[in-house]
Protein backbone atom coordinates (compact mmCIF):
# COMPACT_ATOMS: atom_id res chain seq x y z
CA UNK A 1 0.00 0.00 0.00
CA UNK A 2 1.19 3.34 -1.05
CA UNK A 3 0.77 7.03 0.77
CA UNK A 4 -0.38 10.20 -1.28
CA UNK A 5 2.24 12.96 -0.66
CA UNK A 6 -0.52 15.21 0.23
CA UNK A 7 -2.95 14.18 1.90
CA UNK A 8 -5.62 16.47 1.57
CA UNK A 9 -6.96 17.33 5.04
CA UNK A 10 -6.23 14.54 7.04
CA UNK A 11 -5.41 14.60 10.61
CA UNK A 12 -1.44 14.23 11.36
CA UNK A 13 0.00 11.56 13.81
CA UNK A 14 -0.16 14.33 16.72
CA UNK A 15 -3.60 15.54 16.03
CA UNK A 16 -2.19 18.94 15.10
CA UNK A 17 -2.98 20.42 11.24
CA UNK A 18 0.53 21.71 9.19
CA UNK A 19 2.09 22.59 12.99
CA UNK A 20 5.16 24.26 12.44
CA UNK A 21 7.39 22.69 15.16
CA UNK A 22 11.32 22.79 15.95
CA UNK A 23 12.62 19.58 14.90
CA UNK A 24 13.50 18.77 17.94
CA UNK A 25 9.76 18.79 19.10
CA UNK A 26 8.80 16.63 15.96
CA UNK A 27 11.65 14.27 17.08
CA UNK A 28 10.05 13.65 20.20
CA UNK A 29 6.35 13.78 18.92
CA UNK A 30 8.08 11.19 17.01
CA UNK A 31 8.62 9.13 19.77
CA UNK A 32 5.37 9.10 21.38
CA UNK A 33 3.95 8.17 18.53
CA UNK A 34 6.19 4.95 17.49
CA UNK A 35 5.36 4.02 21.69
CA UNK A 36 1.26 4.22 21.49
CA UNK A 37 1.57 1.84 18.83
CA UNK A 38 3.51 -0.36 20.44
CA UNK A 39 6.90 -0.29 18.11
CA UNK A 40 10.40 -0.74 19.90
CA UNK A 41 12.51 1.85 17.95
CA UNK A 42 15.79 1.02 17.96
CA UNK A 43 16.97 0.85 14.08
CA UNK A 44 17.11 4.30 14.36
CA UNK A 45 18.68 5.24 17.12
CA UNK A 46 16.15 8.20 18.02
CA UNK A 47 17.58 8.99 21.52
CA UNK A 48 20.29 10.54 19.66
CA UNK A 49 18.81 14.10 18.69
CA UNK A 50 22.09 15.43 18.25
CA UNK A 51 22.85 13.15 15.29
CA UNK A 52 19.19 13.73 14.28
CA UNK A 53 19.29 17.45 14.22
CA UNK A 54 22.55 17.64 12.36
CA UNK A 55 21.06 14.76 9.68
CA UNK A 56 18.10 16.78 9.50
CA UNK A 57 19.38 20.41 8.83
CA UNK A 58 21.25 19.00 6.15
CA UNK A 59 18.05 17.33 4.73
CA UNK A 60 16.77 20.91 4.89
CA UNK A 61 20.07 23.21 3.19
CA UNK A 62 19.93 20.21 0.82
CA UNK A 63 16.27 20.81 0.22
CA UNK A 64 16.88 24.64 -0.31
CA UNK A 65 19.66 24.05 -2.79
CA UNK A 66 17.43 21.87 -5.00
CA UNK A 67 14.50 24.30 -4.94
CA UNK A 68 16.95 27.56 -5.99
CA UNK A 69 18.52 25.30 -8.56
CA UNK A 70 14.99 23.65 -10.03
CA UNK A 71 13.98 27.35 -10.00
CA UNK A 72 17.28 28.82 -11.94
CA UNK A 73 17.09 25.97 -14.57
CA UNK A 74 13.09 25.25 -15.08
CA UNK A 75 11.39 28.74 -14.06
CA UNK A 76 14.09 31.58 -14.60
CA UNK A 77 14.10 32.12 -10.77
CA UNK A 78 10.33 33.39 -11.39
CA UNK A 79 9.41 31.27 -8.03
CA UNK A 80 9.87 33.10 -4.61
CA UNK A 81 11.44 30.47 -2.11
CA UNK A 82 8.85 28.63 0.09
CA UNK A 83 9.55 27.73 3.62
CA UNK A 84 10.79 24.13 3.78
CA UNK A 85 10.12 22.51 7.15
CA UNK A 86 9.41 18.96 8.64
CA UNK A 87 6.15 18.24 9.58
CA UNK A 88 4.28 15.49 11.82
CA UNK A 89 2.27 13.51 8.58
CA UNK A 90 3.04 9.84 8.85
CA UNK A 91 4.71 9.73 5.20
CA UNK A 92 4.93 12.18 2.30
CA UNK A 93 4.62 16.14 2.83
CA UNK A 94 2.59 18.78 1.65
CA UNK A 95 2.35 22.34 0.45
CA UNK A 96 0.38 24.73 1.76
CA UNK A 97 -0.24 27.95 -0.99
CA UNK A 98 -1.10 30.66 1.63
CA UNK A 99 1.75 30.10 3.85
CA UNK A 100 4.02 29.11 0.89
CA UNK A 101 5.71 26.08 2.86
CA UNK A 102 6.92 22.52 2.09
CA UNK A 103 6.21 19.83 5.05
CA UNK A 104 8.33 16.69 4.68
CA UNK A 105 7.27 14.02 6.26
CA UNK A 106 10.08 13.09 9.36
CA UNK A 107 9.39 9.88 9.87
CA UNK A 108 9.43 9.02 6.24
CA UNK A 109 12.83 11.09 5.97
CA UNK A 110 14.08 9.11 9.29
CA UNK A 111 13.01 6.03 7.99
CA UNK A 112 13.71 5.83 4.37
CA UNK A 113 16.59 8.84 3.76
CA UNK A 114 17.98 10.97 1.51
CA UNK A 115 15.78 9.20 -1.97
CA UNK A 116 12.09 10.05 -0.59
CA UNK A 117 12.73 12.92 1.12
CA UNK A 118 13.89 14.75 -2.50
CA UNK A 119 11.07 12.28 -4.29
CA UNK A 120 8.48 14.32 -1.84
CA UNK A 121 10.97 17.41 -2.29
CA UNK A 122 9.92 17.70 -5.75
CA UNK A 123 5.96 16.62 -5.41
CA UNK A 124 5.74 19.47 -3.07
CA UNK A 125 7.66 21.78 -5.69
CA UNK A 126 5.60 20.71 -8.19
CA UNK A 127 2.55 21.61 -6.59
CA UNK A 128 3.64 25.15 -6.09
CA UNK A 129 2.86 25.26 -10.09
CA UNK A 130 -0.16 23.26 -9.97
CA UNK A 131 -2.12 22.19 -6.96
CA UNK A 132 -4.33 19.30 -8.43
CA UNK A 133 -2.74 15.97 -9.03
CA UNK A 134 -3.69 16.68 -13.42
CA UNK A 135 -1.82 15.52 -15.60
CA UNK A 136 0.03 19.31 -15.86
CA UNK A 137 1.46 18.53 -12.44
CA UNK A 138 3.16 15.51 -13.40
CA UNK A 139 4.42 16.84 -16.43
CA UNK A 140 6.03 19.46 -14.37
CA UNK A 141 7.33 16.85 -12.03
CA UNK A 142 8.78 14.93 -14.81
CA UNK A 143 10.58 18.19 -16.18
CA UNK A 144 12.05 18.70 -12.45
CA UNK A 145 12.88 15.20 -11.54
CA UNK A 146 10.65 13.38 -10.01
CA UNK A 147 9.77 10.00 -10.54
CA UNK A 148 5.65 10.59 -9.55
CA UNK A 149 6.08 7.46 -7.42
CA UNK A 150 3.53 7.49 -4.03
CA UNK A 151 5.29 8.47 -0.63
CA UNK A 152 6.61 4.65 1.15
CA UNK A 153 4.59 3.17 3.73
CA UNK A 154 6.30 3.94 6.66
CA UNK A 155 5.71 2.46 10.60
CA UNK A 156 3.78 4.65 11.87
CA UNK A 157 1.61 4.83 8.53
CA UNK A 158 1.01 0.77 8.73
CA UNK A 159 0.10 0.71 12.04
CA UNK A 160 -2.66 3.01 11.67
CA UNK A 161 -4.01 1.61 9.03
CA UNK A 162 -4.50 -1.74 10.87
CA UNK A 163 -5.66 -0.26 13.72
CA UNK A 164 -8.39 1.32 11.39
CA UNK A 165 -9.10 -1.58 10.41
CA UNK A 166 -8.91 -3.89 13.42
CA UNK A 167 -11.30 -1.05 14.72
CA UNK A 168 -13.52 -0.82 11.85
CA UNK A 169 -13.89 -4.39 10.85
CA UNK A 170 -13.52 -6.61 14.05
CA UNK A 171 -14.92 -9.48 12.64
CA UNK A 172 -12.41 -12.08 10.99
CA UNK A 173 -14.12 -15.46 9.65
CA UNK A 174 -12.66 -17.82 7.55
CA UNK A 175 -14.24 -19.84 4.62
CA UNK A 176 -14.23 -23.28 6.09
CA UNK A 177 -13.45 -24.80 1.89
CA UNK A 178 -11.32 -22.48 0.55
CA UNK A 179 -9.25 -21.14 3.77
CA UNK A 180 -9.63 -17.44 2.47
CA UNK A 181 -10.15 -14.67 5.32
CA UNK A 182 -12.65 -12.12 5.84
CA UNK A 183 -13.35 -8.89 7.76
CA UNK A 184 -16.54 -7.67 9.16
CA UNK A 185 -18.24 -5.04 10.83
CA UNK A 186 -20.52 -7.28 12.52
CA UNK A 187 -21.07 -10.82 13.74
CA UNK A 188 -23.70 -11.14 11.59
CA UNK A 189 -21.13 -12.26 9.09
CA UNK A 190 -21.14 -15.93 10.04
CA UNK A 191 -24.16 -16.41 8.56
CA UNK A 192 -22.41 -15.41 5.59
CA UNK A 193 -21.01 -17.66 3.02
CA UNK A 194 -17.96 -17.80 0.96
CA UNK A 195 -18.97 -16.37 -2.44
CA UNK A 196 -16.26 -17.62 -4.53
CA UNK A 197 -17.18 -20.94 -3.60
CA UNK A 198 -20.42 -20.99 -3.42
CA UNK A 199 -20.01 -19.71 -6.80
CA UNK A 200 -17.81 -22.16 -8.01
CA UNK A 201 -19.17 -25.18 -6.70
CA UNK A 202 -22.80 -24.46 -6.10
CA UNK A 203 -24.14 -22.03 -9.41
CA UNK A 204 -23.75 -18.92 -7.46
CA UNK A 205 -26.53 -19.93 -5.15
CA UNK A 206 -25.67 -19.47 -1.05
CA UNK A 207 -24.50 -22.99 0.51
CA UNK A 208 -24.43 -23.72 4.13
CA UNK A 209 -21.25 -25.95 3.50
CA UNK A 210 -19.50 -22.44 2.72
CA UNK A 211 -20.69 -20.71 5.64
CA UNK A 212 -18.12 -18.35 7.28
CA UNK A 213 -16.40 -19.71 10.37
CA UNK A 214 -14.41 -17.40 13.13
CA UNK A 215 -10.79 -17.20 11.86
CA UNK A 216 -8.69 -17.86 14.85
CA UNK A 217 -6.35 -15.21 16.60
ZN1 LIG B 1 0.42 15.89 -4.24
ZN1 LIG C 1 -14.25 -20.16 -0.03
Amino acid sequence: MHAPRKQGKKKSVTGRRYSERSTLELIAAYRRALSRFGIEETEFDLENEFFWLFRLDRFIALAYRTFDSINREHFQSSLSRPTIIFCNRSSGGYYHKSRHTIGISLAMTVEYGEAEFMETLLHEIAHILVQSHSPAFYNILGRIGGSGRKAPTTLLLRRKRERFLTERYPIRVRCPECKKEYRYRTRRALSYACRPCCERFSGGRFDVRFRFVPAEG
